[in-house]
């Protein structure tokens, strides 16, 4: 959409505002077309693929029973799927690419869009695919995701947090192969440091091998790269994006900010609430410094786009500290 439209969008929601001014939605209407206006200024496109609207819709005719009921725990699952796209060169990244990869990649070629990176916000299997865990792990299911993706782009790079790694490999061994340690000297500088688990990356690093006799990995560079806190990476000529360890709900956790204005929190910051504490990895503890600190100390309008959709599709720093999880973690320390 051409910005003169997001102007005549606004002009509407405006006139309606003065027409009800009581009705509650008007308003989220408007700051959400700011923030699309906001984002094509920016040269970006964010897209939200929801589960049952744009993806894992069942064709009765292709779709056998164990999908379509794997389909069907998706749409419940509310997982929200991102594809930022720089809008000058097309290229884009996709965020957690789970449930139904052919979707998923249906939805990027029907746009033109050129597939450049995947990043993982956290090992979980409705973020990244794989085996499912316990009790589900009994059955003869395999979640569509991060794997699938890999093997459809031979060139296509995934960014996972270190911590992180062993996890997404155990849920889908076939993705070892893809993974060459990289030595920590030999990162860039500014991608060496981490806050949070230096000692963690370097043990890590020595703990695994490369296997490169497999198919999917057929050179000796990693297409798994392990994103420390601070690490960056560019999209198109103007998009940076910087990853921060958030850990807490597991802890590889991590979330993306772009262009220091756009932040992208898997399962550590949804709409007034964070995700799950007590599953394995699950910290009380990291949960508290990560929302206190971390993300207590983002400017106010940074736009949080959630891991899925409890209770809303966006909100920001601002809504957060002032009536979410993030003010209720400060007001109780
Ligand atoms: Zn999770
Ligand atoms: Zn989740």
């Amino acid at each position: 959409m051409q910005l003169e439209k997001y102007e005549e969008a606004l002009d509407c929601y405006r006139v309606a505002q003065q027409k009800n001014p009581r009705n509650t939605q008007i308003p989220l209407q408007i700051e959400k077309a700011l923030i699309l206006k906001d984002n094509k200024s920016m040269g970006l496109t964010i897209f939200s693929l929801v589960p049952g609207r744009d993806i894992c819709i069942s064709k009765n005719s292709i779709t056998n029973k164990i999908q379509s009921k794997i389909f069907d725990f998706a749409v419940k699952m509310k997982n929200l799927i991102y594809i930022i796209v720089d809008n000058e060169t097309k290229e884009c990244i996709v965020v957690d690419a789970c449930w139904d990869v052919d979707g998923i990649i249906k939805f990027i070629k029907d746009r033109h869009l050129k597939l450049v990176g995947a990043i993982v916000t956290h090992h979980h299997f409705d973020h990244v695919g794989g085996k499912p865990p316990p009790p589900f792990n009994q059955l003869p299911i395999k979640v569509s995701g991060l794997c699938d993706l890999l093997k459809r782009f031979p060139n296509l790079k995934a960014y996972i947090h270190p911590l992180d790694i062993p996890y997404v490999l155990k849920s889908n061994p076939e993705l070892s192969v893809l993974f060459t340690p990289i030595p920590l000297s030999k990162l860039p500088i500014r991608n060496r440091q981490s806050h949070f688990c230096n000692t963690n990356i370097i043990s890590l690093i020595i703990n695994f091998t490369l296997n490169s006799s497999s198919a999917l990995s057929n050179t000796n560079v990693s297409r798994i790269i392990p994103t420390p806190h601070n690490f960056t990476l560019s999209l198109g000529n103007f998009t940076h994006l910087k990853f921060l360890h958030t850990p807490g709900h597991t802890e590889g956790s991590q979330s993306i900010l772009v262009n220091d204005t756009r932040l992208f929190t898997g399962d550590t910051l949804m709409c007034g609430c964070t995700g799950r504490l007590d599953l394995p990895g699950g910290n009380l503890k990291q949960m508290k410094k990560t929302l206190r600190k971390r993300l207590g100390e983002l400017d106010d309008k940074i736009v949080v786009y959630p891991g899925h959709d409890y209770g809303g599709d966006w909100t920001t720093i601002g809504i957060e500290k002032k009536k979410g999880v993030i003010g209720k973690i400060k007001r109780k320390s």
